[in-house]
């Protein structure tokens, strides 16, 4: 079904409307430095405003634009997860498992405490969030993931029945489990406010810059070839996450990029806004290719979410999550979407984020979708364990396998995404 576009509808992220990223001015790039840190996303830009504050020469490479990437494209939500339960990881990955958990919760907390103290002016809200389930298996799964959240002290709730009617107005769901450590946020404006932090701290910001090779130059430096020029280092950090390119070939055989899609609707009618989603949570389904969506602050519904793991355009996504959104909440039917706009996730195989050192150099990727809390925390952790400040994050001790058959990656997505469809529809 084609989506009802309005007048003013362009394909463009909605975020960039509303937030001011400040100026980086263009400048040579220098010959040396202490630091390289590749990619100007959330932990890029944490890395790289840690190590200047430990007194290190920083100089970050972004090959595109700062304001155009993942972290300022994404829905927002500020989700401190991993996709399982504290006592689920404890029985796949033993006490690991709930250092891991614990460490997603440190997050949440670090970047709500950032957004404080650093006063980042990012409409950030904590609004619980609805975590619902799609079918009769995911609701067994959902109790369970619930009873294991309390069984480990977590803040969550199972809703159903009219319970479940003042939380979401739909008639999709029959239950869903709400997790009170989440929130939301205005993911330009949060990447502005870390860019700013970075200029504060001196470091050396080059947008436009593509990092084309790392060489390893002895015990102590490295060579990174720039399209703009090299630049020698004693550290290299590499905060590319599904962008992960031909830089570093080992970092790209462990992540699967997948596209993302987001619609946003004209601003609504209040009432209407309160219809969907009474108490402005964070709304996510249990789907493995799920729909995720909110109210954003200035009232409109952004619904996200993606087809299959294809290739797709953004019309092509925008006109199924149109449908989509009206299968879940036929109350916006006739409403118009002003914006439409896609970006990529990595995927890991065992979908957990990663971090550590290839050869010698330090990496952070893998958000699996939800990095808006965990990337730039890990991007934080990563430079003060990389200058021997503090001990490494607990991702570095999982093993980071490659995917399977990568090169022949783009004939088995499909047939992995037409699976997870068939699943999807399951009653
Ligand atoms: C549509 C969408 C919705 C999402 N929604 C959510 C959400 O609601 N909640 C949530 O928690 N997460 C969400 N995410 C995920 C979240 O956006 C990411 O986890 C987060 O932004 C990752 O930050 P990062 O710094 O690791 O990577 P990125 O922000 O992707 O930054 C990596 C940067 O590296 C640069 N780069 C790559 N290669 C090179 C090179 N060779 N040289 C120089 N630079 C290079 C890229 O240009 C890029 O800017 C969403 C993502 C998308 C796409």
């Amino acid at each position: 079904m084609p989506a009802l576009r309005s007048e003013c509808f362009t394909e463009s992220v909605l975020w960039h409307c509303d937030a001011e990223a400040p100026a980086v001015v263009a400048a040579p790039l220098p010959d040396r430095a202490d630091v390289v840190v590749v990619g100007g996303g959330y932990a890029g830009l944490a890395a790289a405003r840690r190590f200047a504050e430990h007194g290190r020469s920083v100089v970050l490479v972004e090959a595109q634009a700062f304001s155009t990437g993942a972290s300022t494209r994404n829905g927002g939500m500020v989700i401190p997860e991993l996709k399982a339960g504290p006592g689920a990881l404890e029985r796949s990955y033993g006490e690991l498992g709930l250092r891991l958990h614990a460490a997603v919760e440190e997050a949440f907390d670090w970047t709500e405490a950032l957004i404080a103290t650093a006063a980042i002016d990012c409409h950030y809200q904590r609004t619980g969030q609805l975590f619902l389930a799609h079918n009769e298996v995911a609701r067994r799964a959902v109790r369970a993931t619930a009873a294991d959240h309390l069984a480990h002290g977590g803040e969550v709730r199972l809703v159903e029945g009219d319970e479940l009617r003042q939380e979401i107005g739909s008639d999709r769901y029959r239950t869903g489990m709400v997790i009170a450590r989440t929130g939301g946020l205005q993911p330009a404006r949060f990447h502005a406010g870390l860019l700013r932090r970075c200029i504060a701290a001196g470091v050396q910001l080059h947008e436009h810059t593509r990092a084309l090779s790392i060489d390893d130059e002895g015990p102590a430096a490295h060579a990174v070839v720039t399209d703009r020029g090299t630049v020698r280092a004693h550290q290299v950090f590499l905060a590319t996450n599904a962008t992960a390119d031909g830089l570093l070939p080992a970092l790209q055989r462990r992540v699967l990029p997948v596209g993302s899609f987001i619609i946003a609707t004209e601003v609504l009618d209040p009432e209407l806004a309160r219809s969907i989603s009474p108490r402005h949570r964070m709304l996510v389904d249990s789907k493995n290719l799920l729909f995720y969506w909110r109210l954003t602050p200035d009232g409109r519904v952004a619904f996200g979410g993606r087809r299959s793991l294809r290739t797709t355009t953004v019309a092509e996504a925008a006109d199924f999550l149109y449908e989509s959104m009206l299968e879940v909440h036929p109350q916006l039917q006739g409403v118009a979407i002003d914006h439409a706009w896609g970006g990529e996730v990595a995927l890991t195989v065992d979908r957990l984020p990663h971090a550590g050192s290839l050869g010698r150099i330090g990496y952070a990727t893998g958000c699996n979708g939800s990095g808006v809390s965990l990337m730039p925390w890990l991007g934080t952790r990563m430079a003060d364990a990389m200058l021997g400040e503090a001990a490494a994050p607990p991702f570095v001790e999982l093993r980071h396998r490659p995917v399977p058959l990568s090169r022949l990656r783009r004939f088995w997505i499909p047939i992995v995404g037409s699976w997870f469809r068939l699943q999807d529809r399951r009653r």
